[in-house]
């Protein structure tokens, strides 16, 4: 179990009730988004950008000036955005309820592989139109900066509304949602024969041709909707067609479904939208908290290795953060099992071939660029590098066959360690109390800089007059481990959430 799980089991303990949710918002699809409530909600979001302002929110109005559709996202995740957001996973859940209001987070993986969030949005239908200004608010808050992949469940709209406004992105359905709906609509033994097809088959013609066979065995005509819509989705589910693929080693949305459960607790009919947002609020707060702790092991302890362990073991384990230490180092291990049988070079490149030593007929062709002495880039056929962002057993293999005891850079994804978010550096000797106290300063500062930036922007005079200003700064701090603040990345984790104290004193 990772440490998201357990991350989870603390907000268990919270007691978080969905079922709430949807009878609170059964009412408010009622009522629709209107009159005082709304206004509330809305006064929410405009006290939340005069103390952050780099608070974002947007909403829309149906023709009568109902509150329609709504997005926020706050500093802290929009940075955290900058650093994790490769891979946004996100669904529609509520919209299978039949209260017609969908939450709808998007959250990702942060350098411990926990949870965090980018931004929530609540619309109030599933139409694509509906997705599309969702997708366009995100993009809006984000810089127009598209993630690499997407995880949703499998709403057509939202399909639809994905590959129009994010074009590029990979998308992916979610497996636990294929699962429900598998055993919605098919019956042993077709169900079991779709799960083999569905992660059995490894290669895209195995696929396809079990596709042929499942047709032609079961009589499937055009009848079989879902069946038939599922073929047509198939590059965004099957195994064969989603592995190497830049996912994480994510197949699934559950941990949205998990998030969202957490964010409902003593919810009842009675509460308004304000309400549920406060609560929201508390439940970041503590992920936010719980992120801050992690930090602090990982920034202040090395994960414990064996005297006798590989030494590319101990490198990684100054590189990685502890649960992504403990899941390279199962690549490490494995190595025992493989062997490089085949070595050629060709100018820069050079191919192995690493073979396993039992199961002879499993082998990767692993291809390295130099760059003189050094290895700039490392390929392997399982693309696991590529899909996970960590080294595969088969790179550490060709690493071992050339006598590296270290990894090479071009094998670590910064997302991966704490340099993910380079405030951390080296301030974590600091306490709590004193990193908190100095970023309600650099909070302060920034909210002020925008003001005047904005301001000197207008003039070029007064903008380099500024830019020489920040430079005497920048440069004053080069030597003072104390004065990181050229490289300012995202702000720890505690500072956010410490700040996030909702008052309801907003109307
Ligand atoms: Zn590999």
């Amino acid at each position: 179990m990772d440490v998201m799980e357990k991350q989870h089991g603390g907000y268990d303990k919270v007691g978080c009730v969905s079922r709430d949710l949807y009878n609170f918002i059964a009412e408010y699809k009622k009522q629709r988004i209107e009159g005082f409530d709304a206004q509330y909600m809305l006064n929410y979001m405009a006290a939340q950008e005069e103390r952050d302002s780099e608070f974002f929110y947007r909403y829309s109005t149906d023709s009568e000036g109902h509150l329609q559709n709504l997005f926020w996202s706050d500093a802290q995740w929009r940075l955290d955005y900058d650093a994790f957001g490769g891979v946004v996973v996100f669904d529609s859940t509520y919209r299978v309820n039949k209260y017609n209001l969908p939450f709808v987070p998007f959250i990702g993986l942060n350098h411990h592989r926990s949870t965090v969030v980018f931004g929530v949005g609540i619309v109030s239908d599933e139409t694509v139109a509906s997705y599309k200004w969702l997708l366009h608010s995100f993009l809006e808050a984000m810089h127009q900066n598209h993630p690499r992949s997407v995880i949703t469940d499998g709403d057509h709209a939202m399909v639809r509304a994905i590959l129009q406004v994010w074009p590029n992105t990979d998308h992916r359905l979610c497996s636990w949602h294929i699962e429900q709906n598998m055993v919605r609509y098919l019956r042993n033994p077709k169900l079991s024969d779709f799960r083999k097809l569905n992660y059995r088959a490894f290669e895209v013609d195995e696929f396809e041709r079990g596709w042929l066979q499942f047709n032609k065995h079961y009589g499937i005509t055009e009848k079989d909707t879902w069946i038939c819509r599922m073929y047509e989705l198939r590059k965004k589910w099957s195994t064969a067609y989603t592995k190497g693929r830049y996912f994480l080693g994510m197949r699934s949305n559950q941990r949205s479904e998990s998030l969202n459960s957490t964010l409902h607790v003593q919810l009842d009919r009675r509460m308004r939208l304000i309400d549920l947002l406060q609560h929201h609020e508390h439940c970041i707060s503590v992920m936010r908290r719980n992120e801050a702790a992690m930090d602090v092991v990982a920034s202040q302890t090395v994960p414990f290795t064996e005297l006798t362990a590989d030494p590319l073991e101990k490198n990684v384990s100054y590189i990685y953060t502890p649960i992504m230490f403990e899941k390279v180092k199962g690549e490490i291990v494995r190595l025992s099992k493989w062997q490089v049988e085949e070595v050629n070079k060709e100018d820069s490149l050079t191919r192995f071939a690493v073979v396993h030593k039992e199961r002879r007929q499993a082998r990767f062709d692993v291809r390295c660029v130099y760059v003189g002495s050094v290895i700039a880039s490392v390929h392997c056929q399982c693309r696991k590098m590529e899909s996970e962002d960590i080294p595969c057993t088969h790179i550490f293999a060709i690493l071992k066959c050339v006598g590296l005891d270290t990894i090479p850079s071009c094998c670590v994804a910064k997302r991966w360690t704490m340099k993910a978010k380079p405030a951390f550096d080296s301030d974590r000797s600091a306490s709590t109390q004193q990193w908190s106290e100095r970023m309600d300063r650099f909070h302060e500062l920034r909210n002020d800089a925008s003001v005047a930036f904005f301001k000197a922007s207008k003039s070029a005079v007064q903008s380099e007059r500024v830019m020489a200003f920040l430079n005497s700064i920048i440069d004053e701090g080069e030597n003072d481990e104390n004065t990181n603040i050229a490289s300012f990345g995202p702000l720890p984790a505690y500072f956010s959430g410490a700040r996030q104290t909702f008052t309801t004193k907003v109307s």
